[in-house]
């Protein structure tokens, strides 16, 4: 019996966990719930009016964000997700476009590519493999990788250029061994 009354004494003095956290003239006999103890309907209704203020209740009622309206204008480019130009458009508008692009070649490389990845070309290089057994001429590698070389070059012989006698199959190796190799942009 007296060892329980110990106990409880020892916590009823024990010092609260908050103390030191309220300002001084709030503390002890100067704080407004000295001596008071909230009853437990009175944490009902302070629970209860706490309730209505929480964020997120407010968000859903509509309310407006206190960041509203810091977001605008934050960057100093400024309002490219507003539909305002971005640089880069010039190159849509066609400002560098064509002749003015510092890699034009006055339309030489659009021929060429255009030709080089057209039907008649794939067609050409498939019969050039295929009479050659789709493989490499010069040193008989076969399954690597094969390409189709002109015989006589694209470059100076263009009705020459879909004739499959003029074409023959090398693999990569030794179409890098080629005069022409790499000289496919009739830089003329
Ligand atoms: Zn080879």
């Amino acid at each position: 019996m007296s060892k329980r009354m110990t106990g409880n004494t020892f916590r009823r003095g024990k010092p609260s966990a908050n103390k030191g956290t309220h300002p001084e003239q709030l503390q002890g006999k100067n704080h407004p719930m000295y001596g008071k103890k909230h009853s437990l309907e009175a944490r009902k209704k302070m629970s209860l009016a706490h309730m209505g203020k929480h964020p997120t209740n407010e968000f859903k009622k509509g309310h407006v964000s206190w960041c509203k309206g810091l977001h605008v204008n934050l960057n100093p480019l400024g309002g490219f997700k507003k539909g305002h130009p971005a640089p880069a458009t010039a190159f849509k508008k066609g400002v560098y476009a064509g002749d003015k692009h510092w890699n034009w070649k006055g339309g030489i490389t659009s021929e060429n590519h255009k030709l080089r990845t057209s039907a008649e070309y794939k067609l050409w290089r498939n019969a050039v493999y295929e009479r050659d057994n789709y493989t490499c001429i010069w040193c008989g590698n076969r399954g690597c990788r094969l390409e189709a070389d002109h015989i006589k070059p694209w470059c100076d012989y263009p009705a020459l250029r879909f004739a499959i006698d003029n074409g023959r199959t090398l693999c990569k190796e030794c179409h890098k061994k080629t005069d022409n190799y790499g000289k496919k942009l009739c830089q003329k």
